[in-house]
């Protein structure tokens, strides 16, 4: 039936991009049964708790109930996928809901994933496993806590269906919150429509979520790509800065927005390793931890083309115009990079470059070379700024090299309260998210829960949650993630 009340959705994507909106039920699961509810985010969205837990909520969380204003759709998108670019990708298995105007009036979507077959689907089944979306809740929450901009995670639901693996699990619906889901892969597909006019109108429309001040700009096109290498320039450097692994970062998982999208086979990194890759297919370590800004650069250069026809209606103009954008990216991604880097170390960011980035580089092939965790070792760190180096010392296997880089630091009065406000204590390390999800696979929530009250205050030291801090056991073994689960 249709409820008027206490939800209302707007439609804006599917109404102003119809060509790339494909309207689209969800499948019906009579057995769903509330998993987890983000009440602050609720709250943000004006969404009423209370309501979100009831049967309809319930059904609202999983695109089963009509809502006034909304028809959910699956969006079109193209995308490169490990460099091979697929024309048709789009929504195999999510829903966008709608949008709504959260607390600040800023435009969200609300978009589901899990919640069945579409005409995007290919050879998938449409579905999602509770782990897989259970754990981007937790990481995505996770990421948002640590000042990374990301999707945000409302709720997940058992679906009480089962999904067909490598082994039966139960199935689950995300119900995910994002400044928009417009994709690289979005502007791949309409620019490989050769309509001029729907590629001009995606621009607007994204101009108008996310950079309304650039609607007047005097090629909008170009503000846009401009805008966008800003935005991931800055997110790709605060993956870096937390040690994140995204895993799969196809264009069709690049936003607009600059929000990190799509947690798929991402994961943290412990022991330092530039060359850190988790994901079981990326074999090449294409997506590796090191490799990250390179590809997003590969991404905007695609993203780029998509907009010439936009740009410039001379193409070599256009390339021109592109090309002197695409050149910014590499010097705001370095800046960023060190500037977020010194603020891990206690240090002004206003340090000169020829001081700053070798002191960081020679920390990062210290810590490389002894397989320092990466988390743990910057609160360690704020410890040796308060005058206690042993705990940082210790943890080097080349004792003198530390010594010799911590002298060059200490000269240059690090800020210790400072560095505890940015360098986390809790994150989702990799085998506390596995027990997590093994435990509420068996219908125990309690570590699901003490995980996320961990990581959505990683910055505060507090008793109990002395484990959450510390690197997995040796046992642990080498981590593997998964896609498409
Ligand atoms: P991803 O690797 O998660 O970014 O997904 C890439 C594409 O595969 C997207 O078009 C998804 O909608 C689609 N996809 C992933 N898993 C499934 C599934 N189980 N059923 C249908 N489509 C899927
Ligand atoms: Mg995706
Ligand atoms: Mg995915």
């Amino acid at each position: 039936g249709t409820l008027h009340a206490p939800v209302a959705l707007g439609d804006r994507f599917a109404r102003e991009m119809p060509e790339m909106a494909l309207p689209w039920r969800a499948e019906d699961f009579p057995d769903r049964r509330l998993v987890v509810l983000n009440e602050p985010l609720a709250a943000e969205l004006g969404l009423d708790p209370a309501f979100l837990r009831s049967e309809d909520g319930m059904r609202f969380l999983t695109g089963a109930l009509d809502v006034d204003g909304a028809t959910s759709v699956a969006q079109a998108y193209a995308g490169h996928q490990f460099g091979g670019y697929s024309p048709r990708l789009g929504d195999g298995r999510a829903l966008l809901l709608g949008d709504v105007a959260d607390a600040d009036g800023r435009l969200r979507d609300i978009h589901l994933k899990g919640s069945g077959p579409t005409p995007f689907s290919r050879n998938g089944d449409g579905m999602a496993a509770l782990g897989p979306m259970l754990r981007e809740y937790v990481v995505s929450e996770a990421m948002h806590a640590l000042g990374v901009p990301t999707t945000r995670s409302l709720a997940v639901v058992a679906t009480g269906q089962k999904v067909y693996r490598e082994t039966v699990l139960p199935g689950a619906v995300l119900a995910r919150v994002a400044s928009s889901h417009l994709r690289v892969g979005s502007f791949q597909y309409a620019s490989a429509r050769g309509d001029l006019e729907l590629l001009r109108r995606l621009i607007d429309h994204a101009l108008d979520r996310h950079h309304p001040e650039l609607r007047q700009a005097e090629n909008p096109a170009l503000a846009l790509l401009q805008a966008v290498l800003s935005a991931q320039a800055s997110l790709i450097a605060r993956w870096m800065h937390v040690g994140f692994v995204h895993g799969v970062m196809n264009t069709d998982n690049m936003t607009i927005s600059g929000e990190t999208i799509d947690y798929g086979p991402c994961a943290f990194v412990d022991a330092y390793d530039p060359a850190a890759v988790y994901s079981s297919i990326d074999l090449a370590g294409r997506y590796a931890y090191r490799n990250q800004p390179a590809m997003a650069g590969w991404n905007l250069a695609r993203f780029a083309e998509s907009l010439l026809p936009a740009i410039h209606d001379d193409r070599e103009q256009g390339i021109a115009l592109a090309q002197e954008a695409l050149n910014t990216f590499v010097p705001q991604y370095s800046a960023a990079w060190t500037s977020g880097f010194l603020a891990k170390l206690g240090l002004r960011d206003d340090l000169d470059d020829g001081v700053a980035v070798p002191l960081l580089e020679d920390l990062l092939a210290l810590m490389q070379g002894s397989r320092v965790d990466f988390t743990s070792f910057f609160r360690r760190l704020a410890d040796a700024a308060r005058g206690h180096r042993e705990p940082a010392r210790e943890i080097f296997i080349d004792l003198a090299g530390f010594d010799a880089w911590a002298e060059r630091w200490l000269a240059l009065a690090p800020d210790a309260d400072a560095m505890d406000g940015v360098n986390p204590i809790y994150i989702p390390r990799n085998h506390l998210v596995e027990e997590a999800l093994a435990a509420a696979g068996d219908g125990d929530l309690e570590p699901l829960t003490k995980l996320l009250d961990a990581v959505t205050r990683p910055h505060i030291e507090r008793a109990g949650l002395e484990r959450y801090a510390e690197p997995a056991p040796e046992s642990f073994g080498r981590y593997r993630t998964f896609c498409g689960t």
